[in-house]
């Protein structure tokens, strides 16, 4: 359980906040469906607990998902880069970050152009395809996204996704992106070049603190994911869930109190989390 001492006391009410991973964890791996996600999706917006998105996915991609959820939350993107905070969000004041209407942001990673620079450089001695080196339809035929949400997906701010002709010679781009302050992490289609001060789990970390400096309720964070890069999203809460693949195996991960989903993508995320909220309920009443 993650307290804060000031506040602990005020209300001894419980407030919930789920840390989810979108690809391969609430959206389907190959479809990107979140059709089976519908009951968990209804009760977490009945109970009003915070749905926080922590993805590979750009700002664009999230704002498009929230739109069409009906949604309004503080998501994270490209894997840890920023998280942005909606105004007027449940009117939290978050008094750090800079402005960028409609949000308040908090950039943990590197910028874009930094990303592309560094890319470029290491073109020659690395054959490795970025986002940047590829159209919109490329991306599309790569991903299975439809030509829309390639667009949006190529509208990169923070990092790179990119694909590596040999993965024989990743050790040595990592040895050069770690010398020049990046580094290169693996997630579910793509290895992806980012700041090295970035982490799913230190943007999570960021976030719940700022929860924590606004209610004044004693905080249980759920988080859920599928994949390597989502470690730093199950070390960091308090109720780790971990979604199979799509070929029903899990991601090698030790964590000593972790739970894992019995299905793949949007079903085994919902029926977790309405196992884990009907336990809460039966442990408060
Ligand atoms: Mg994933």
């Amino acid at each position: 359980m993650i307290m804060n001492e000031s506040t602990a006391n005020e209300d001894g009410r419980l407030q919930l906040a789920v840390f989810t991973d979108l690809d391969g964890s609430l959206l389907d791996h190959y479809t990107y469906s979140l059709e089976n996600a519908r009951p968990a999706l209804e009760r977490i917006r009945e109970q009003r607990i915070p749905l926080v998105f922590i993805t590979s996915k750009t700002r664009p991609e999230v704002e498009m998902l929230q739109a069409a959820m009906g949604i309004r939350e503080p998501f994270i993107v490209e894997n840890g880069a920023a998280i942005f905070f909606p105004d007027r969000y449940r009117e939290w004041r978050i008094d750090t970050g800079f402005r960028q209407p409609p949000y308040t942001v908090i950039q943990l990673g590197a910028s874009y152009s930094e990303i592309r620079r560094f890319v470029r450089s290491v073109k020659p001695g690395f054959n490795i395809q970025g986002f940047g080196d590829l159209s919109a339809e490329d991306i599309g035929r790569l991903t299975g996204l439809s030509p829309k949400q390639a667009i949006l997906a190529r509208q990169r701010e923070f990092t790179e996704p990119f694909l590596m002709e040999d993965d024989a010679h990743l050790i040595d781009l990592q040895r050069v992106a770690e010398a020049s302050g990046f580094k290169v992490t693996r997630g579910g289609r793509f290895y992806h070049l980012m700041g090295s001060g970035q982490d799913k789990g230190i943007a999570l970390r960021r976030t719940v603190s700022l929860f924590l400096q606004n209610t004044h309720r004693r905080l249980l964070t759920i988080g859920l994911g599928d994949s390597a890069n989502d470690l730093g999203i199950l070390e960091s809460v308090d109720i780790p869930i971990l979604i199979p693949h799509p070929d029903g195996s899990y991601e090698k991960l030790d964590l000593p109190n972790i739970r894992r989903a019995r299905h793949p993508g949007s079903s085994g995320w919902s029926e977790t989390i309405l196992d884990v909220l009907n336990t809460i309920e039966e442990g408060a009443a």
